[in-house]
C-alpha cells in the first residue's frame, strides 16, 4: 500500500527532481565527505562519485511518469474478444546492500531506479562507508521524501545484511559486492521468501590491446581502466592482453606515466592517486603481489606500500603473466596492472584466454579495424563491451554482468524492470 501511494506521490510532486537539486547544491560537501571516507580523490569523487549519482536521480526521475505497461490483443478466433492489458506494479518493500568503493554511486543506482518505480527501500551502506548514505537520508527528508520511504540502515553485513536477506516482509534485494557473498545472499532470498533478487557482483575484466590501435589512447586509457579509483572498481580491467608487437613500448610508455603520477592527500586538488580505503583492503593486495612473485611474474613496477601515512599502495604492474596463475584469474581490487602478450594476429586464441573465466562484468578492445572490434566485442562474454575506450558508463547505458558477475541491470531503462512486477489483466467483451 505504501508503495501505490508513493508511486502518485513520486510521480507527480517531482519529489526526486528536487532530491537531484538538492544533491547538487551540496556536490561541494557531499564530494568531501566521499573523499574522506573512501579516499577517493576530491576531484573524481566531485565529478563520478557525486556528479553521476546526481545525473542518475535526474534520470530515473524522467521515468517516473512513464512506467506503463502494453495491450495485448488474445484469442482472437474465439465468438468473444479477448483482451490482456499489463500493468507494471512495484514490488513494495525493496532491501539494497552496497559496497565501499563508489558508496553514493552505488545508492543512487539502485535507489534512484527503485523510488522511480514506486517503491519504498532500506540500504545498508558498507560499514567502512556510511556518510555520504546519512547525508543523502537528510536531504531526502529536505526533498519532500514522506518518512519511512527512504530508510538508511547502517550495520555489519553479517548482522543487518543477512537480516534484511532473511525479512519475509522485503520483496526483493538487490545487492552489489562480492561474488562470494552474492551467492549467499541470493540463498538466504530464496530460503526466506523467495525475493526476487539482481547481483551485482566481481569482475575480471579482459582489455585486448592490438597493434593497430591508437597507442597514445591505449596508454591513456588502458592506465584508466586500471587504476582509476584507485583500482577500486568493479569494471577495472583486471586482465590486459597486449599484442606481441606493441607489447615493449606499450609497457614502458606506462611505466612513465605512472612515474608521473602524484600520490597524496585525496583532498589535494592536484592528488591523482589517493589511499585504498581501508587497511584490510591493502594489505590484501600486498598479498596478493606477493602471490604474484611467487608464481613467477614479473613485477615490474611497484607492489609495495608507499613509504607514508595512510593506506597507499604504489601503482604497480606486472608482465609475463601466464593463465594459470592467482594473479591473472582472480580480481584484486586495487591498483594492480596484469598484463599478458599474445601473438600477433592470433584475435581466436586471445578471445579464448579473454573468456576463460568465471567471471563475465567488462572487457575492452582497442584497435583501428572496426571489423575486428565488431568480431571481438560479439565473442567477448561480458556484460559490457568498450570498443577504443573504457569506463564510459552512462546513466542510459544498461549496466550489469554476465556468468559470477551476476545478473540483473543497474542503469538504463531495463533497470526499471528489477523494481517491477507484472500483472496481466484479462477482459472477455
Ligand atoms: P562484500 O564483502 O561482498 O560486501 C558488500 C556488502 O555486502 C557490504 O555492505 C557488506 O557489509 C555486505 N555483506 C557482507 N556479508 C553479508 C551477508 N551475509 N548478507 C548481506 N550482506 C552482507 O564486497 P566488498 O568487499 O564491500 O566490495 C568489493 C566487491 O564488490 C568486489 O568484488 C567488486 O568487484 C564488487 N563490486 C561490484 C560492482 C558491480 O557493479 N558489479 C560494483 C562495485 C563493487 P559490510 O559492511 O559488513 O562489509
Amino acid at each position: 500500500m505504501v508503495s501505490e501511494v508513493m508511486f502518485c506521490s513520486l510521480t507527480y510532486c517531482g519529489r526526486p527532481v528536487r532530491l537531484a537539486d538538492l544533491m547538487e547544491e551540496h556536490q561541494e560537501e557531499l564530494a568531501t565527505i566521499e573523499s574522506i571516507d573512501s579516499g577517493a580523490v576530491y576531484t573524481l569523487a566531485l565529478k563520478t562519485h557525486v556528479g553521476m549519482s546526481i545525473q542518475t536521480f535526474r534520470y530515473f526521475a524522467g521515468w517516473c511518469d512513464k512506467i506503463q505497461g502494453k495491450t495485448i490483443p488474445i484469442n482472437q478466433a474465439r465468438p468473444n474478444r479477448n483482451l490482456t492489458f499489463t500493468k507494471r506494479e512495484p514490488l513494495g518493500v525493496c532491501a539494497i546492500v552496497i559496497p565501499w568503493n563508489y558508496p553514493l554511486m552505488m545508492l543512487a543506482w539502485k535507489s534512484a531506479a527503485c523510488l522511480a518505480t514506486g517503491n519504498t527501500l532500506v540500504l545498508k551502506p558498507a560499514q567502512v562507508t556510511p556518510l555520504t548514505a546519512l547525508k543523502f537520508a537528510e536531504l531526502s527528508v529536505k526533498a519532500g521524501i514522506p518518512k519511512g520511504v527512504i530508510n538508511i540502515l547502517p550495520g555489519s553485513g553479517g548482522m543487518v545484511g543477512q537480516r534484511l536477506s532473511d525479512h519475509p516482509d522485503i520483496r526483493k534485494l538487490g545487492f552489489t559486492g562480492s561474488t562470494p557473498i552474492g551467492k549467499q545472499i541470493m540463498k538466504s532470498c530464496a530460503l526466506s521468501n523467495l525475493k526476487k533478487v539482481s547481483l551485482e557482483l566481481g569482475g575480471k575484466s579482459p582489455l585486448i590491446i592490438f597493434s593497430d590501435c591508437d597507442m597514445d589512447k591505449a596508454v591513456r586509457m588502458g592506465m584508466g581502466s586500471v587504476f582509476f579509483n584507485k583500482g577500486e572498481n568493479c569494471i577495472a580491467a583486471g586482465r590486459l592482453f597486449v599484442e606481441e608487437s606493441i607489447h615493449d613500448e606499450f609497457i614502458s610508455r606506462v611505466v612513465k606515466e605512472i612515474k608521473k603520477m602524484k600520490i597524496g592527500d585525496p583532498l589535494d586538488r592536484s592528488t591523482d592517486h589517493g589511499p585504498q580505503n581501508h587497511r584490510a583492503h591493502l594489505e590484501k593486495l600486498l598479498e596478493y603481489c606477493e602471490m604474484g612473485v611467487k608464481e613467477g611474474a614479473i613485477l615490474l613496477y611497484g607492489g609495495k606500500q608507499v613509504d607514508r601515512p595512510g593506506f597507499f599502495m604504489e601503482p604497480t604492474v606486472f608482465t609475463d603473466v601466464e593463465d594459470h596463475m592467482f594473479i591473472a584469474k582472480e580480481e584484486s581490487f586495487g591498483p594492480i596492472m596484469v598484463v599478458s602478450k599474445f601473438k600477433d594476429g592470433d584475435v581466436d586464441g586471445v578471445l579464448q584466454r579473454a573468456n576463460d573465466s568465471e567471471y563475465g562484468l567488462a572487457s575492452g578492445v582497442f584497435t583501428r579495424d572496426i571489423n575486428k572490434a565488431m568480431y571481438v566485442s560479439e565473442r567477448l562474454e561480458a556484460g559490457t563491451v568498450f570498443i577504443n575506450t573504457y569506463n564510459k558508463t552512462d546513466v542510459a547505458s544498461p549496466f550489469g554482468g554476465f556468468k559470477q558477475s551476476g545478473f540483473g541491470k543497474d542503469l538504463g531503462e531495463d533497470a526499471l524492470l528489477e523494481y517491477l512486477r507484472t500483472k496481466s489483466v484479462t477482459v472477455e467483451y
